[in-house]
């Protein structure tokens, strides 16, 4: 099989047809033999009976359906675990990333690419403040880490069979994927688009999601924040002796009377909450230690549907090719 798509999907039911049809008309025009492979993050709509009704008429179309909701990165995993295919696309289920340049990005692979990474030109009918936080997030996260993320860049792509393998093997539970495939190197091109809007639905990514993903995204891939930490301390202890020096001079020099219920307070907060916050901070990398310590699987698979041939020994086709 030369190419397949990885579709993560959470509630998706008002877009999951138009989504099975552009992707196969994308498919078809390609002329090569392809799979789809849906991801059901536990929906709790229609979306699984959805696909399931896909699978029935159309062999190419396989089904993963996981236990409960895991996430995005976890379905994503799920699927380039399931994928065959020699080239993998990874889709999100909105159609926000046009499948049509998928022609684009195979193109890129036959010319010897192992990575083609859709790069956001522009966002269209996002929220402001989405535009922003994404914007400053990417830069951000980019400056807190030594590997060379790209920037504006969703998990919307091509890999190579050699990539999904690489990061398939990867023990590491927090999957921030973009990251990971970056991680592991091989030849790697952008290709510039432009994201449009939902097809239809509404995000599935509220603000919470956003800030634990970008939390994710940063310890994965960064201990900065925790040196950080150190050089604040450091810093608080230079100021804090430099006062102590003053304050000496003003006791032995000077008849300033010290009156300082306001100062010792003020300065006492202060340090009180920067080491509250280096505390949370840790706590942070601890939480995300003891995670991967339990060494829990970062999804559940409920069943495997359609694909046309037999499951067992497929499921575990890509551990068996490495
Ligand atoms: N998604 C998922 N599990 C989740 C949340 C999202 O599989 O818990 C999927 C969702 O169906 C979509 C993709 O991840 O295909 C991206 O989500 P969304 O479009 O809502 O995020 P946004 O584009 O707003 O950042
Ligand atoms: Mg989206």
């Amino acid at each position: 099989m030369t190419y397949s798509v990885v579709v993560p999907a959470f509630n998706e039911e008002e877009v999951i047809t138009e989504t099975y049809k552009r992707l196969t008309h994308v498919m078809r025009s390609m002329g090569e033999s392809y799979e789809i492979v849906f991801v059901n993050d536990g929906s709790r709509d229609r979306t699984a009976q959805m696909i399931g009704a896909f699978c029935e008429n159309d062999p190419a179309v396989r089904l993963i359906n996981f236990s409960r909701n895991f996430g995005h990165m976890p379905a994503i995993s799920a699927g380039m675990a399931y994928a065959r295919g020699e080239a993998i696309f990874i889709i999100d289920a909105d159609l926000q990333d046009p499948p049509e340049i998928f022609s684009q990005m195979a193109e890129k692979w036959r010319e010897g690419y192992h990575v083609v990474y859709g790069q956001r030109e522009k966002r269209k009918g996002e929220s402001l403040f989405k535009k922003a936080s994404a914007k400053f997030f990417y830069r951000f996260l980019r400056s807190m880490t030594s590997v060379d993320l790209p920037l504006d860049t969703g998990e919307f792509r091509l890999i190579d069979r050699k990539v999904c393998d690489a990061v398939n093997k990867l023990p590491e539970k927090n999957r921030y994927i973009r990251g990971l495939v970056s991680w592991v190197g091989f030849k790697q091109v952008a290709v510039m688009y432009e994201r449009q809007e939902r097809f239809a639905g509404t995000t599935k990514y509220p603000l919470r999601k956003m800030m634990s993903f970008a939390m994710d995204a940063i310890t994965a891939f960064s201990y900065k924040p925790l040196k950080l930490a150190t050089s604040l301390g450091f810093l608080m202890a230079v100021v804090s002796l430099v006062y102590l020096l003053i304050v000496f001079y003003q006791v032995i020099f000077t008849d300033t009377t010290i009156d300082g219920w306001a100062s010792t307070m003020g300065v006492l907060l202060f340090t009180q909450g920067i080491v509250m916050m280096i505390l949370g901070l840790m706590g942070e990398y601890i939480g995300r230690l003891y995670e991967e310590i339990k060494n829990r699987p970062s999804y559940i698979v409920q069943e495997v549907v359609g694909g046309e041939i037999s499951s067992v020994s497929e499921s575990f086709a890509s551990e068996e090719s490495s």
